[in-house]
């Protein structure tokens, strides 16, 4: 702040390099929300209108709306029972001429099969955007999320694994589709008018297209760039937490994360409980108030895209054509699952948990 200077400079640089750095990928461009970096991952991989993307059924709504703005037309799928991933076998059946793309959802940080999804695109010619809202620490085969794609897209919001309060992060190997993101997320103003916000002199700039305003300023890139430092070492608090969790929900009703593969790294984003009323005393609204009550804050990691209104009345979408994921979105339940939790706040959420799930037992 001192700087005098809190607009788009050289923290973002800086920012782009280091996240650039950690996944090991060629470009990174920084913007305002990984929504803003999907919509634009959308527009540089060269989707038209009438053109399809398969988008997960069990996702944020984030993931479905950047489609839509991009003019595309999102063609649900449903997920995979024990991943809440995207299953490669419905891709294949989803699959029709217009077909131009996929959006895979690494949930909660768990990496989806690229080795199916990158074959099925292979033999579509089919783009891949990665979600990687989750999946900032993910790995798959020994390579991180978001490098598998033509476009990965990081979010640093809020909630996320690495934070800016609003922020996001595409990742691509490829020239153009940088040059191209990183003009539409400045008005569509040519490379030159990046130049303005550098010392090395003005120069004109032109507009090239109908952009957007996306770019992220130098006080988020400034807030985000010493988390990187940090990242391993909260990915390791979160792994105590969750194995402390694991151990201590072994007996009762309720379904716990499956275990990941062992070629690969979760990044330990969300962990949810599937709770399931015919077998425990209480239902997930249910529990949610009860910790509520308890002052332990939850989240649902989400009701199944099928069920909002506006997608029903514009797809025709209907949750029971998407029974796995509208399972999922009825009974998950996501716990607290921070870095800064303290070990007596993990034993309070666990607790709180066993008092409500073993009542009247
Ligand atoms: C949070 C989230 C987004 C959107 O991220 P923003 O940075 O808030 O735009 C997109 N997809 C998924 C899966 C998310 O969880």
């Amino acid at each position: 702040m001192r700087t005098g200077w809190l607009g788009t400079g050289p923290k973002v640089a800086e920012f782009e390099k280091l996240i650039a750095e950690y996944k090991g990928v060629k470009h990174a461009i920084a913007v305002n929300s990984c929504t803003a970096g999907l919509h634009l991952s959308c527009l540089a991989v060269g989707l038209q209108p009438g053109d399809e993307v398969v988008v997960p059924a069990m996702t944020f709504c984030a993931t479905i709306n950047a489609v839509i703005h991009a003019g595309a037309t999102p063609v649900l799928v449903d997920v995979e029972p024990q991943t809440f991933n995207m299953d490669p076998e419905q891709v294949r059946q989803k699959i029709t001429a217009k077909t131009k793309a996929i959006i895979p959802v690494h949930f909660a940080g768990r990496a989806c099969n690229m080795d199916e999804l990158v074959a099925i695109a292979h033999t579509h010619d089919l783009k891949i955007i990665e979600d990687c809202a989750h999946a900032i620490e993910t790995e798959y085969h020994g390579r991180k999320a978001g490098t598998f794609g033509d476009c990965g897209v990081l979010s640093f919001y809020s909630t996320k694994n690495i934070v800016t309060g609003e922020g996001g992060m595409v990742l691509t190997g490829d020239s153009d589709i940088a040059a191209r993101i990183k003009m539409l997320a400045l008005h569509g103003m040519s490379q030159d008018a990046w130049k303005r916000f550098a010392d090395t002199g003005y120069k004109h700039y032109e507009v090239v297209e109908v952009g957007y305003k996306y770019n992220m300023m130098d006080l988020q890139a400034a807030i985000g760039m010493h988390q990187i430092g940090r990242v391993e070492s909260y990915w390791q608090r979160r792994l105590e937490i969750w194995e402390r969790y694991t151990e201590a929900f072994s007996d009762l009703p309720v379904t716990q994360p499956a275990p990941w593969s062992a070629d690969s790294r979760h990044a330990l984003h969300l962990y949810t409980l599937l709770i399931d009323p015919e077998h425990s005393p209480v239902g997930r609204d249910e529990f949610i108030m009860e910790l509520h009550r308890r002052k332990i804050g939850t989240g649902v990691h989400y009701r199944a895209i099928p069920v909002h209104p506006v997608y029903q009345q514009q797809f025709g979408w209907m949750p029971e054509d998407y029974p796995r994921a509208d399972a999922i979105g009825q009974s998950t339940v996501s716990l607290p699952l921070s870095a800064r939790l303290s070990d007596a706040d993990v034993e309070d959420v666990i607790a709180a948990t066993r008092e409500v799930l073993t009542a009247g037992r």
